[in-house]
């Protein structure tokens, strides 16, 4: 691990930490807040109000009128996809503020926060801004005299409740579909990193979006999260989060009005590498793939595959590339990687490695915190890790890789695929048969090929198995917050 220089003072100014409920900043009904904290310190930045179930049922019935009876229901489809442009041209005209809050909040460096979340977060709204006035139905040629045509409509109130590794990002791929298709929100951001999400708030009221249409309640999954999940009211919940509090969503829908849910969880994502691959690409890109955003990303290269004929080159390389990451301050200009998100996810990580010491797989690289504040920790690589081994077969969501060993492309699918998680798979070869046989054989609704991470709003993503249900961005992503309905006309 290389330590990090070059650092600039953070300049933005906090102006949004309340609730935005009807179009209106409004305290939360119990009147409490809570602090939101700085992980590279472990001190708090501000406190923000802290929603609970009386302030879900306010914003529910705000968005059920404004679905049903406000403008944004008389709106033409184009003037929202406007609404859309406008929000995603204020965003990037405040991209350099939305970096530094996000970079405050989260941890992640701002350099990667202003190069990859603000771009794909802006290209996200302007996607779905270009779907809005396209999303049609059919004609049907039915029997007897009759004229059948279907109608996409918007599945009504959504309640979304969204993760805090990426929150400018998850909101986007949120709100994008949702407002595409004319359905109105109520969202409750991460209790980690609740403030871009606040501040992308003012901008929606900015852009002149309706009251009503965006509700945003910072505040806790058990208490709010859990009122808005129960609630009978909202006609659909999108999730993304842990495996297991995905089930506690489909029970809560299931348990009250079968309201529609979509799912984007967990992964251990097997990330393959062939002898034949270019290998250092291999290495950079595997390297990329686990530790991009603190390794905390659902779709992480978690269980690094190698072929046995190039194993040791790999681990070598590899090794070399982890002890010359940069950890630090994430204002630091040559910052590669920031603090853990919380304390929670820090001890988390770091019983990972303990566990992955108790069962004497082979520590190569890392394996300490980093400093003595805030939540650093070591770039971590373990080798000759084995399937049964804890850390290769759970989400750390952390600096951790784990590389396994394999012989053969049956093996390694047949491997692969032994995990109750689909959400990703990755392969690095230069033999194109190679490359199919991974791509067909993986349970995953992605697969990256000498690539990694690679991300469109147009391309959709989402996982098989307990990765999740449904998809997120793309047509795919959109499909899933409307309802078809059939309309047959006697001529
Ligand atoms: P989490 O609890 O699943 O949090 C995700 C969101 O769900 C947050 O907004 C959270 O609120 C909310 N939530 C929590 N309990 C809820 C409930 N009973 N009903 C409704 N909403 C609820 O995840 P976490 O605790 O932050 O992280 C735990 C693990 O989840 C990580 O280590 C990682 O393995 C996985 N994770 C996956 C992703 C992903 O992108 N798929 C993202 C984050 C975490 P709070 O803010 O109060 O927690
Ligand atoms: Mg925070």
């Amino acid at each position: 691990m290389a330590t990090a220089t070059a650092v600039f003072e953070p300049t933005v100014k906090i102006s949004a930490t309340k609730l935005l409920i009807n179009g209106k900043w409004v305290e939360a009904a119990s009147g409490k807040t809570f602090a939101t904290i700085n992980p590279s310190t472990g001190e708090a930045i501000t406190k923000v109000a802290e929603a609970d179930a009386a302030d879900v049922d306010k914003a529910v019935a705000a968005a059920r009128a404004a679905f049903e009876k406000g403008p944004w229901r008389k709106m033409s489809a184009s003037q929202r996809g406007q609404l859309m442009h406008k929000l995603a041209d204020l965003i990037e005209r405040h991209g350099d503020e939305l970096a530094q809050l996000e970079s405050l909040d989260n941890g992640k460096p701002y350099h990667v926060a202003r190069a990859a979340d603000l771009p794909l977060t802006i290209a996200c709204y302007r996607y779905y801004a270009g779907w809005a006035d396209k999303i049609q139905g059919k004609t049907i040629p039915v029997n007897g005299p009759y004229f059948c045509y279907t109608k996409h409509e918007p599945v009504g109130v959504v309640a979304q409740i969204i993760p805090w590794n990426f929150p400018l990002l998850m909101q986007a791929w949120k709100l994008g579909p949702a407002l595409a298709a004319g359905c109105t929100v109520v969202m409750k951001p991460a209790e980690q990193t609740p403030l871009t999400a606040l501040r992308v708030g003012e901008l929606a009221l900015e852009a002149g979006f309706p009251d009503g249409v965006i509700n945003l309640l910072p505040g806790y999954g058990p208490t709010a999260g859990a009122a808005l999940a129960r609630h009978m009211d909202v006609d659909k919940v999108a999730f993304t989060g842990s495996t297991e509090v995905g089930h506690l969503i489909m029970r809560a829908a299931a348990d009250t009005n079968l309201k529609r849910v979509t799912l984007e969880l967990g992964g251990k994502s097997p990330n393959v590498i062939f002898a034949d691959a270019n290998m250092d690409e291999a290495v950079e890109g595997s390297h990329f793939a686990l530790f991009f955003n603190q390794g905390q990303c659902c779709c992480a290269g978690s269980r690094t595959f190698v072929e046995e004929k190039c194993y040791d080159e790999f681990v070598e390389k590899s090794v070399a590339r982890a002890k010359k990451r940069t950890v630090g301050n994430p204002f630091d200009k040559s910052t590669e990687q920031g603090p853990q998100v919380d304390q929670e996810q820090f001890n988390k990580v770091m019983s990972y490695i303990e566990s992955g010491k108790q069962d004497k797989a082979k520590l190569v690289a890392g394996g300490h915190r980093v400093g003595d504040k805030g939540y650093f920790i070591e770039p971590t690589v373990f080798a000759d890790v084995q399937d049964n081994m804890k850390i290769a077969q759970e989400e750390i969501f952390g600096p951790v890789m784990s590389i396994l060993k394999f012989k053969s492309i049956d093996e390694v699918v047949e491997r692969a695929n032994k995990n109750m998680y689909g959400l990703a798979a990755a392969v690095w070869t230069s033999d194109i048969t190679k490359a199919h046989a991974i791509a067909d054989g993986v349970r995953a609704g992605t697969v990256w090929v000498n690539c990694y991470d690679v991300f469109d709003a147009g391309a959709p993503f989402g996982g098989f198995k307990q990765s999740g249900i449904g998809r997120e961005l793309g047509e795919y992503g959109l499909a899933n917050y409307t309802e078809v309905k059939t309309v047959t006309i006697k001529l």
